[in-house]
């Protein structure tokens, strides 16, 4: 095979660009679907229940409360913690953005705190750096479907009073210490997006063991109002009472039945992602690979969400973006999570937040590359990842 890059004008290793991520959609989905769209309910019926029971159920927690999007259950549960004007909530930096535009939403701050080097997980120490007397909530994020280290932010927590919203988005199907993601913070909150564990579209589900959060999550997901049409309906009644300002956040029957379709396929799903990702650690795991895997969280069962390589900058005569339109180039969807959130123009404009701030996060944004994860991924599609991956080593890295 010539050796020549896709980029300088080699033969790519494939023609058609595999992407980073992707979901999966059968004829079981299909038929779910359907199924809804036949039956008396399109947006909320009886399936939305059914979905948060199955939520509550696989993350071991009392109530599940599905909205409309990740970014909406991250919205809901900092309302329902009564977070508000004049509150702060703390933010690992290296994120998607909704993680600290829903502190905004509900009035807070966000704080941003840097992250560990290996894991890119916020830690206790991190977070408490970043600590004020006005620091109400912390959103730890589990970065590419790792766990952060909840038994010892749970305990920082209790002692100043902060409630803890785990942003799990990346992470269902993941546990710490044998105890499930969802079931570890306050709150946590999930997302139902295609490119992540499972998809309903759009979507988002939050988990907790806490009533009062629940039931306020639920009130806010529908305007406000105190009950929904189908508790009237089953009450014979028109009378509903609005108590406080809500949102549309609602999550369809239809969008449900997906959820719940794909959902039965989960544990499948998060095996072959970690059967993938064993295959690339097997690979990059060599001592000088120019290609770093993320650090393993002691005791975490990973989500794999994304297979994050770091490429230590003295093992490289060319930078991440060279390497990136390199692969591009030979048909493999490289992407980046995450540019660090304080890095964005509205934050740095609005909030003055910029370069220095989070070395860690700032540093890990210039070597980080996700490489293409999805359970659908063949093993051609593994292979050529990898053969890619050497092709541009050989090409490009430090000898
Ligand atoms: C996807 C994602 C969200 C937002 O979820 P949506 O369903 O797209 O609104 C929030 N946080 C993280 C870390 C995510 O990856």
């Amino acid at each position: 095979m010539s050796e020549r890059l896709a980029i300088e004008g080699g033969t790519p290793v494939r023609t058609t660009l595999l992407p980073y991520g992707r979901h999966w959609i059968d004829d079981d989905d299909v038929a779910a679907v359907t199924a809804a769209l036949r039956s008396d309910w399109l947006t909320t019926g009886p399936r939305v229940a059914e979905l948060e029971r199955a939520f509550a159920g696989i993350t071991g927690t009392q109530h599940a409360v599905a909205v409309n999007s990740g970014t909406a259950a991250l919205h809901a549960a900092l309302h329902a913690m009564r977070l508000g004007s004049g509150d702060e909530v703390i933010v690992p930096t290296m994120t998607f953005a909704a993680s600290a535009n829903a502190a905004l939403y509900v009035g807070a701050t966000p704080v941003f705190a840097d992250v560990d080097p290996g894991t890119l997980l916020l830690t206790v120490d991190e977070a408490d750096r970043r600590r004020t007397p006005r620091t109400r909530a912390v959103v730890p994020v589990d970065f590419a479907g790792q766990p952060c280290a909840y038994p010892a932010l749970g305990q920082w927590a209790r002692a100043h009073s902060i409630r803890i919203l785990a942003d799990a988005c990346h992470a269902l199907g993941g546990a710490l210490d044998g105890r499930p993601v969802g079931s570890l913070a306050d709150a946590t909150a999930f997302s139902l997006h295609p490119v992540k564990a499972i998809a309903s579209g759009e979507g988002g589900v939050i988990t907790t063991d806490d009533v009062d959060l629940a039931t306020r999550a639920r009130t806010f997901r529908n305007h406000g109002l105190s009950t929904d049409h189908r508790q009237r309906e089953g009450q014979g009644t028109w009378l509903y009472d609005m108590v406080e300002l809500g949102f549309n956040y609602r999550l369809p029957d239809t969008s449900c039945a997906l959820a719940l379709s794909q959902l039965s396929k989960l544990d499948a799903w998060i095996a072959r992602r970690a059967a993938i990702a064993a295959r690339y650690d097997e690979h990059f795991g060599s001592t000088g690979s120019a290609f770093r895997p993320l650090d393993p969280v002691p005791g975490g069962k990973h989500g794999h969400h994304l297979y994050v390589v770091r490429l230590p900058r003295q093992q490289w005569r060319v930078g991440r973006a060279e390497v990136f339109a390199a692969f591009r180039a030979e048909g493999i969807g490289v992407n980046v999570h995450y540019r660090p959130v304080h890095l964005h123009p509205f934050y740095r404009e609005r909030y003055g937040t910029g370069p220095g701030l989070c070395p860690n996060a700032e540093a890990a944004y210039e070597e980080i590359l996700s490489l293409p994860l999805f359970p659908r991924m063949t093993e051609t599609d593994v292979a050529d990842v990898l053969a890619a991956a050497d092709k541009i080593s050989r090409a490009y890295a430090a000898s």
